[in-house]
């Protein structure tokens, strides 16, 4: 297949883009989160396509995405009030809500739940194509299932050329993680992925948020994950991870003294001159968590094209977007941490 690419933000380009989602093609998405790897949401059949390109299991479920909140009554039952006051707040943006789906939103589409995860993406392009559209979109990740997600358009290439109908440009992505997913079917709410929205944010409007198991560590074998996409490997370089948590002073000394010849580092920026001779990727200041989560992805992916044995990563605190970088850090490592 030969992957199209838009590249500027025309009304012509967005009525192609809209036209290959409403034939049932597969369309790669900018968002402020992450790209993302988009299909008709109510379309079975190209949504089992998103599976294949991904090499994805089925029973990962998919975040439909639609433009504002007043879609949410169409693909979603009994909709509590809570979930209109976290759209007030902060929709478009990184916040995924899981609701009980309707039954014109495909199991397909849900990874066999009856219960769906909605977002309105803050992205000029998929919010025009999604309204020229006038189907929701499904969309997960944009990369190849278990490599870490792409982040601007090269990477999104990178994984999908070839694979899918085109793929349109909107820049780097501002927020560079996923979006923090809130499961409203239960009380209190609770917090399946933190993301590009802080749990203190998510805690302001709605009280108090229970944070599930598999958001801080590996589940066992057998014990049955809340949400089925927890429990495949995520986010992880061909080479093996190691993450180490505290004081960001400490953890970077205690790297140096115990640093491999062959392993590569994930520092934060005030670090980077104490390892002469490892592939080194800068994290960002350890005072700056929007740029930590913007370069997270792109810190991970970009190992894939050196050579090292291993990697040794700094963690950020668990505050703000801590939580999320740490946890897509702490995947990468298969929970592998070393708290210095
Ligand atoms: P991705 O965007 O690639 O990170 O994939 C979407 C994520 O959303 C997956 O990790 C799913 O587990 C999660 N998700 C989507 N829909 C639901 C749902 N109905 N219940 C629980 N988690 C969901
Ligand atoms: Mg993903």
């Amino acid at each position: 297949m030969n992957t199209i690419y838009f590249e500027a933000l025309t009304p012509e380009n967005i009525a192609r883009a809209a036209d290959i989602i409403r034939a049932g093609g597969l369309l790669g998405i900018p968002t402020e989160t992450v790209y993302g790897l988009g299909a008709n949401a109510l379309d079975e059949k190209a949504v089992l396509h998103i599976f294949e390109a991904k090499g994805r299991p089925q029973d990962n479920p998919l975040i439909i995405h639609v433009p504002d909140a007043s879609w949410l009554e169409r693909y979603c039952e009994s909709v509590p009030e809570a979930a209109y006051r976290l759209a007030e707040r902060f929709w478009p943006g990184p916040l995924t809500m899981i609701l009980p789906r309707k039954p014109i939103v495909p199991l397909r589409t849900t990874g066999g739940l009856e219960t769906v995860g909605v977002r309105c993406p803050d992205h000029p392009v998929t919010l025009a194509v999604i309204r020229k559209a006038d189907v929701p979109i499904a969309a997960p990740s944009g990369n190849t299932s278990g490599r870490p997600s792409p982040t601007c358009m090269e990477d999104m290439r990178e994984d999908m050329d070839g694979k899918i109908d085109a793929i349109f440009d909107g820049g780097p992505c501002r927020v560079g993680v996923e979006s923090t997913i809130i499961d409203l079917t239960c009380t209190p709410p609770r917090l399946l992925r933190p993301g590009g929205l802080p749990l203190e944010m998510l805690e302001d409007v709605l009280g108090e948020v229970a944070v599930d198991k598999a958001v801080v560590s590996l589940l066992k074998d057998g014990e049955k994950p809340k949400a089925p996409g927890m429990k495949y490997r995520h986010y992880a370089p061909k080479a093996p991870v190691t993450v180490f948590t505290g004081d960001p002073e400490k953890s970077a000394r205690y790297i140096e003294a115990h640093l491999p010849a062959s392993a590569g580092v994930i520092c934060f920026s005030e670090f980077t001159g104490l390892y002469p001779g490892h592939i080194v990727h800068d994290l960002g200041s350890f005072t700056d968590k929007a740029e930590q989560a913007r370069r997270v992805f792109d810190a991970l992916r970009e190992f894939d094209h050196e050579a090292v044995t291993e990697i040794y990563a700094q963690c950020p605190d668990a505050s703000g977007l801590g939580l999320a970088i740490g946890n897509r850090l702490k995947k990468a490592a298969g929970f592998h941490i070393v708290e210095v």
